[in-house]
């Protein structure tokens, strides 16, 4: 039998008392841990870290969290090594695709560390300036922001079992606010390591930071008032979620992340050999196969000119037929695996009802795996599909594949690609390409009401920016619609979904009293 891997609640390592579910190798077959969480004493759990962690985290400055979450970063820079044996074994993933995850984690965390130390001594953040209301303005209203007094509840995506985490808690953490997290049991291996080196490190105080893993089951029954949920995941569960009756009842606060059909468009007059058109074609390779395309924010519509569609298809099949695909152990390999065959299972199926509709322009299944067992392993080559009649072809609109996936799609003019972009129903994110600073604005600005983020790549930041998929900590991560309507990260923002917003009314002397 292979190891168990504990659960921390409740201020100590808690075994399940059930069999466990296996985690395994989505390249070898082999399995790696179990985890359970059968038996745990939730409420207890809960009350734990609502009392315990609260109290002793909200008795601290943001400064002074962000020390914390400083110091839980230096943990984590010195287990690299370990966190990228873990990926490559449980995530399959090459060590590039392993970075996106890790450091990214790790560097979002630290950006919520830097962030405590620019809000400093405060216990409370104040929201606006004061408002007069009484004529002298000796009576003023002001808008504070105190730290929900509740529990953050994540419960997460098998993409992302790092940086899932931290780009949660960091936000949470230097709020004052405690946090349990659930993770995806597919990949929970990684997030539950990362977890016991910071807690064993003695960095956090006794509450702040638990997991579980393995079942969901009753987590949300846990839910009280003050706390607020974060789920990252599938539409439907989402759509569980925001009728459980802690959300519907008690109105617990809880923020959605989905799925999404994020779009890159390249517009008018930018034909081949033109920058905007080949850094088009590099994204949109790059992004189909970091990963596996396995993130939630990847380029699955890519929307030309009607003219280029044959040039644009040619030219990103032509990039994605360099990629190798198989075991990430091998130096040789560009792209891994898929997490799991329920994942395999899942993209097959996608890839097959996309088909229905479209032509297939680069088949992944020319793709001979490197080093990898093909009836074993969970690995896909990349697959470009394309259709020349996008409106008509509305599953290309309606159906995500979590995988190494996209549509070519020809448009007539820019009105007809807004509207083509548009029916994705609400996005995470967006990309445009073009050279003509004003062309782009106005490209963003239409685009911006559909997405929670809008990435305008022109050859002057070719070298410079940051990447469609790339979710920095600066930029807002989340999308109307479709994509859930949550909204995380954009740097202070993110601090709003942990904290309670009260307007305060008094004399100006006492608001006075107050900021000081
Ligand atoms: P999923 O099945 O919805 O699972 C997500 C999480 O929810 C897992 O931790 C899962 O636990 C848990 N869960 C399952 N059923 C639950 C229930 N009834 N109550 C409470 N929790 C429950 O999603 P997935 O298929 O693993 O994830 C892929 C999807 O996530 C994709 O559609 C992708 O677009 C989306 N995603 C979005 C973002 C974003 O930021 N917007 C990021 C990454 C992924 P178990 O694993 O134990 O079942």
């Amino acid at each position: 039998m292979t190891e168990l891997l504990p659960n921390f609640v409740a201020g100590r390592w808690q075994a399940g008392t059930g069999a466990g579910t296996a985690l395994f190798d989505p390249v070898l077959g082999t399995e790696l841990v179990r985890v359970d969480a059968t038996g745990l004493d939730l409420p207890a759990a809960f009350a734990f870290a609502r009392e315990q962690g609260g109290a002793a985290l909200r008795a601290l400055s943001y400064r002074e969290r962000g020390a914390l979450l400083a110091a839980a970063v230096k943990v984590l820079q010195a287990n690299r090594d370990a966190y990228y044996e873990i990926a490559t074994a449980n995530s399959g993933t090459v060590k590039n695709d392993s970075a996106v995850d890790i450091d990214g984690g790790i560097y979002t965390l630290s950006t919520y560390a830097k962030l405590g130390e620019t809000l400093g001594d405060k216990r409370f953040l104040v929201d606006g300036d004061a408002a007069k209301l009484s004529k002298d303005g000796l009576f003023q209203s002001e808008h504070l922001l105190a730290p929900t007094q509740g529990v953050a509840l994540f419960i997460n995506a098998f993409n992302f079992p790092s940086w899932g985490l931290w780009e949660k808690a960091g936000p949470a953490l230097l709020s004052g606010v405690p946090v349990i997290v659930k993770p995806a049991t597919a990949t929970a291996w990684l997030t539950q390591r990362m977890v016991k080196d910071v807690v064993d490190a003695g960095i956090l105080p006794p509450g702040a930071l638990s997991v579980i893993c393995g079942s969901s089951a009753g987590l949300l029954d846990q839910l009280q008032s003050f706390d607020v949920v974060s789920f990252t995941g599938s539409a439907e569960t989402a759509a569980v979620i925001r009728s459980h009756p802690a959300i519907v009842q008690r109105s617990v606060r809880v923020n959605i992340e989905a799925d999404s059909l994020n779009s890159a468009l390249l517009l008018p007059d930018h034909p081949p050999g033109s920058e905007a058109f080949e850094l088009l074609v590099k994204e949109v390779a790059r992004e189909m196969t970091q990963k596996s395309g396995q993130k939630c924010t990847a380029i699955r519509r890519v929307l030309v000119p009607e003219a280029l569609y044959g040039a644009a298809a040619e030219a990103i099949s032509a990039r994605l037929a360099k990629t190798s695909v198989g075991n990430p152990r091998n130096e040789a390999v560009r792209m891994g695996a898929l997490v799991s065959r329920a994942q395999l299972a899942a993209v097959r199926e996608g890839l097959a009802t996309l088909k229905t509709q479209t032509e297939v322009l680069h088949d992944g299944a020319t793709h001979a795996l490197v080093d990898a067992d093909p009836a074993v392993a969970c690995c896909v080559g990349p697959t470009l599909l394309g259709t020349r009649n996008p409106d008509a072809a509305h599953l290309v609109h309606d159906v995500e594949v979590f995988g190494p996936v996209a549509t070519l799609l020809p448009y007539r003019d820019l009105a007809h690609a807004l509207a083509l972009v548009q029916r994705g129903q609400g996005s995470l994110v967006a990309s445009v390409y073009g050279s003509q600073p004003a062309e782009l604005a106005h490209a963003a600005f239409k685009l911006a009401a559909w997405h929670g983020r809008v990435h305008l790549v022109s050859p002057d930041v070719a070298a410079l920016h940051t990447g469609h998929g790339n979710v920095m900590p600066q930029s807002l991560h989340g999308g109307p619609g479709r994509a859930g309507g949550g909204e995380e990260l954009g740097g202070v923002r993110a601090l709003n979904f942990y904290h309670r917003r009260a307007a305060i009314q008094g004399s100006s002397a006492v608001l006075a009293a107050l900021a000081g």
